[in-house]
């Protein structure tokens, strides 16, 4: 069958719920991928920060096949050796604070979930049944189920699928005063991310952390969504410690399996003990060949420094993009951390327009909100390929934003 007989298949079979257009990948090496037709595509998208040791890595391969091999599901209502090892790990990591418990889950929405429940039965229990309120920003993104879709900050994206959960509020990000003004009695908890990622790579403000370190010792609890920023993407394990901020909960996905699915959830022991038998489950979250690989995951992120390549390469992209910035006068500002990097473009340039010129330059890239275009690439990426990059990039943005 050939490609485009199968995307026509694709279109008949699945639903219409991405713009895919004509990109068939059939396998990927490093931080290559490579389509139907033989050709291969540089790929600064890493499944949307998800593969953060680039394709087809040797270790994730040895782990899976070995975990599948022996143990791939059990449940949980037994315990099982990777997933144990995964959490003594994550929370022993000594900039995760005093984050003292780990539950798995399958996905980035999953765990917020969790998240969203746990600061539920945590407001009930401690400040009584009315306290179940969680605030948000404007521009987040949480999730697409329906309470993480609630506590995502983009009216565009609610409104045909109300009525959205009760005890959803927003702020404006890095409005101090519009926080503490909506915080009252019933608010249990405040929801951030420390850059939006979906949302256009946005940062809080240092004022912003500061009024969140207020709140928190007033008793709300602060979660912090590192679905996108954590597990090294920002040049730590966790963003928010670049932050200064010490969470009750946190977050995570995306890059925990490296491309496999599987998401957490961490807290405090006093949050935590909230939760009892029977008030929060999965059947597959956890599975050992999700963690086994988390496990080569955070094993290649500390043990084997990918912290300093992260730094590294970061300043070296972020050099590059400058000089792009000006020698074409088409972007406004350069945005991020780490390998989170946004590009955000002057008026008349579209993001998308961007992406499509990197495409023909057998680039990918992703967008984010407000004309920026995220680059995500893996963490061991190398100097050579951001190099590549850089002139992929400098070649498509002159073209894009050639009126500048
Ligand atoms: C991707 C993302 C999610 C949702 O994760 P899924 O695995 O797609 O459910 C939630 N929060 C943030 C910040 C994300 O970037």
């Amino acid at each position: 069958m050939t490609a485009k007989d199968l995307i026509e298949l694709g279109n008949s079979a699945l639903f219409n719920t991405y713009n895919r257009g004509d990109k068939l990948f059939v396998s990927g090496k490093g931080v290559y991928l490579t389509n139907s037709d033989g050709e291969e595509y540089l790929d600064f998208v890493s499944g949307i920060a998800t593969n953060i040791l680039g394709h087809s890595n040797e270790k994730i391969i040895a782990a899976v096949s070995k975990q599948a091999a022996t143990l791939m599901h059990i449940s949980n209502i037994y315990w099982n050796k990777p997933s144990i090892e995964l959490a003594d790990k994550l929370v022993n990591y000594k900039g995760a604070g005093s984050l003292e418990k780990v539950f798995f889950s399958n996905s980035g929405a999953e765990a917020n979930e969790g998240a969203l429940k746990l600061a539920r039965k945590y407001g009930r229990e401690v400040n009584g049944e009315q306290c179940s309120e969680v605030i948000t920003l404007t521009d987040s993104f949480h999730g697409r189920t329906m309470a993480t879709l609630s506590a995502t900050g983009q009216p565009d994206m609610h409104k045909d699928f109300q009525p959205l959960l009760p005890g959803s509020k927003y702020v404006a990000l890095n409005d101090s005063d519009a926080l503490k003004a909506a915080v009252n009695d019933n608010t249990c908890a405040v929801l951030v991310e420390t850059i939006q990622g979906e949302g256009g790579i946005n940062p809080l403000s240092d004022e912003f952390v500061q009024t969140l370190k207020e709140l928190q010792a007033d008793g709300l609890l602060l979660i912090i969504d590192e679905v996108q920023t954590g597990i090294g993407r920002t040049g730590t394990l966790y963003s928010f410690e670049q932050f200064g901020l010490g969470p009750d909960i946190v977050t995570l996905a995306k890059g925990l399996g490296g491309g496999f699915p599987i998401g957490a959830f961490m807290a405090t022991d006093k949050v935590a003990a909230h939760f009892n038998p029977g008030d929060h489950g999965t059947t597959l979250g956890g599975n050992p060949l999700g963690t086994a690989v988390g496990n080569v995951i955070f094993d290649e992120i500390i043990d084997a420094g990918l912290l300093d390549n992260v730094a590294a390469r970061a300043e070296q992209l972020n050099a590059g993009l400058q000089k792009i910035a000006d020698k074409t006068g088409a972007i406004a500002e350069l945005k991020g951390l780490g390998l989170l990097v946004g590009i955000e473009f002057k008026d008349g340039v579209q993001a998308a327009d961007v992406i499509t010129a990197c495409y023909d330059e057998k680039m990918l890239v992703v967008g984010a909100k407000h004309n920026v275009v995220r680059l995500l690439p893996p963490l061991n990426v190398t100097a050579a390929e951001i190099d590549e990059a850089l002139e992929k990039f400098g070649a498509a943005v002159g073209k894009a934003g050639k009126q500048y």
